[in-house]
Formats: C-alpha cells, sequence, structure tokens
C-alpha cells in the first residue's frame, strides 16, 4: 500500500464531507452522516447483546494517572501514550509563555503533567470500578463500555486515527466463563460483520508491544492464542485492517487492580472490541461512498 493510495483514500473521504480534515494526521472531524453509520452499527451489536444483561458504564477518555500507572500499559506501549498536561505556573511563568507563543517559539516545556492520561482502550477504567466494588459474586461481572480512545500514531492512512472510539463488552471472572464470553463474540462478531457482507478474515493476533522485550511478549502472545482480530480490507488488500478483536488477557488486569473473585484468587478478564471508525470506513470503502445507493439490506440492517 502506498502513501499514494492511502492519500487518495483519506481525500476521496474529504472530499465526500465524511470526514473533515484538521490539519493533523489521523484527527478528523465526522459528518452526521457517518455518525449514522456508527449508530446504526452500535444498534445491531446491542440488539446482539440484549439478553446478556450488561453493566453499562460510560466514563470521559481520561483514565487517573494512578490507574494508567498500574495498568502497565506504559511498560508495553510507550509510544502510543497520551499523556494530558497543563498550565501550571505563576504570572511570570504566564508571561514567559507568552512571550514564546508570539514569537512562535517552543511554548510546551513548562507544561505540568496532570492527574489523567487519554485512555488507551475503552476497557480501561472498567478495572479499577469493578474493583473497587471488592470481590466479585460466582457469576462475575459483564461490563459494556464504549469510549473515545487516543492513540499516538499519526498515519496518511485514515483507517489509523489518533482518536477514534471503541466499543466494548468485559467479562470478569474465572477462566472458564471469560473464555466462552470471547468465544461467543468471536462468532457473533463474525456474523454480524458477514452479515454486513464485509470480506473478513479472523486471525491469531499480537499488541503492538514496544521493543526487543515486546517482540517476546508478542510471540507469548500469539503462541497461546490470547488476541484474535477481524480483518477487513481498507485502505490495502494486502495488510486489511483490524475492525474487531477479541481478546483473553489471563489473569493480568486482575493482578494489576486486585480483582478478587468469590474464592478470592485474581479474577481472569476477557473483553470484545469493535473500532466503530475502522468497520464505517470499511463499509464506506466496500459499499461505496454514496451511502444512498448502499444494498437495500445494509441501510436496513443500520436503520439507514
Ligand atoms: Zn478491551
Amino acid at each position: 500500500m502506498s502513501d499514494e493510495a492511502r492519500i487518495a483514500l483519506r481525500d476521496s473521504l474529504v472530499r465526500a464531507g465524511l470526514l473533515i480534515a484538521t490539519g493533523v494526521e489521523g484527527v478528523f472531524g465526522r459528518s452526521g452522516l457517518f455518525e449514522r453509520i456508527v449508530e446504526g452499527f452500535c444498534d445491531l451489536v446491542d440488539a446482539e447483546a440484549a439478553n446478556d444483561g450488561a453493566e453499562v458504564m460510560r466514563f470521559p477518555p481520561v483514565v487517573t494517572r494512578a490507574d494508567f500507572e498500574r495498568s502497565g500499559y506504559m511498560k508495553s506501549f510507550p509510544q502510543l501514550v497520551g499523556t494530558v498536561h497543563a498550565f501550571n505556573g505563576n504570572e511570570r511563568d504566564h508571561a514567559t509563555l507568552l512571550r514564546r507563543l508570539e514569537a512562535g517559539e517552543d511554548w510546551t516545556a513548562g507544561q505540568a503533567a496532570t492527574g489523567v492520561v487519554f485512555t488507551p482502550a475503552a476497557c480501561y477504567p472498567a478495572y479499577p470500578a469493578l474493583a473497587a466494588r471488592g470481590a466479585l459474586s460466582a457469576e462475575g461481572a459483564l461490563i459494556d463500555i464504549t469510549s473515545w480512545c487516543f492513540r499516538h500514531e499519526p498515519s496518511l492512512d485514515p483507517a489509523r486515527m489518533q482518536l477514534f472510539r471503541q466499543k466494548e463488552f468485559v467479562r470478569v471472572g474465572a477462566p472458564d466463563q471469560v473464555i466462552a464470553f470471547r468465544d461467543l463474540w468471536k462468532t457473533r462478531g463474525e456474523a454480524i460483520i458477514a452479515g454486513l457482507r464485509l470480506p473478513l478474515v479472523i486471525e491469531v493476533a499480537n499488541d503492538p508491544f514496544f521493543g526487543r522485550a515486546g517482540r517476546m511478549l508478542a510471540s507469548s502472545q500469539r503462541e497461546q492464542a490470547l488476541k484474535f482480530e477481524l480483518l477487513v480490507p481498507i485502505a490495502s488488500d494486502i495488510a486489511p485492517t483490524a475492525c474487531c478483536s477479541f481478546n483473553y488477557h489471563q489473569d493480568h488486569f486482575g493482578h494489576a487492580w486486585d480483582i478478587r473473585r468469590d474464592d478470592g484468587t485474581p479474577a481472569h478478564t476477557a473483553c470484545v472490541g469493535f473500532g466503530l471508525e475502522h468497520i464505517t470506513l470499511a463499509l464506506l470503502r466496500h459499499h461505496g461512498l454514496d451511502v444512498p445507493a448502499w444494498p437495500a439490506d445494509i441501510r436496513t440492517a443500520l436503520g439507514l
């Protein structure tokens, strides 16, 4: 996939008015129509989960710095983290800041870290919230969570955004409970995406762990088949884009946040994530940018 092809796809989405360029790669506004596709897809997933009894949690797109530190994310993915900084100085510092701004110099050096970090994956705020309730019941927990997420990876590929939304379900409990949940959603996710007539493959995958130690973590994750991705070609037919992921974290988060099962052992967790921008872009790529001209069954399925 050449940069030219990525730029052509990005520009066609902007020209069609579906995405609104901001001048920063990977940061776009969305049109009303784009949002209606997103909402239609969310409704489709919610209909599938209607009888599961998931508890809804919604958070602003930040996690506390303390929770972020406990997550271990900085160890594995420092390259993706977006920390939130703010001005914390006195009047003299303010005057210096303004002088630098005026002169077109770097004004960011005086910015200080706040108590929050951008949410890297929608499920992260759910774990400390669950841990704070004390030990789980024998049934464990099932959470419905959606969030804007930030990952610092500016790209010409419109399918690689820095700010995007994930719709997730998170299962917390015993290993057999969370594995059964992940496998159920692998089947459901495939049926939903195939029902929208998108070409897909499901493959064992790994997270983008950083550095040399990260390569070992990635290969161990693959060997144990902890992560599966459902891929659909968007910007490239050769390198399709992950639209859904099905993740078994073992007891990583149970340990990190001290989430306990009813027998006192650390809880296991799994999550299924739908990349709402990726899925919308996949629909636009395969059914065309002229949404009213999409096949009637697809429009009906999405309530368009
Ligand atoms: Zn997750």
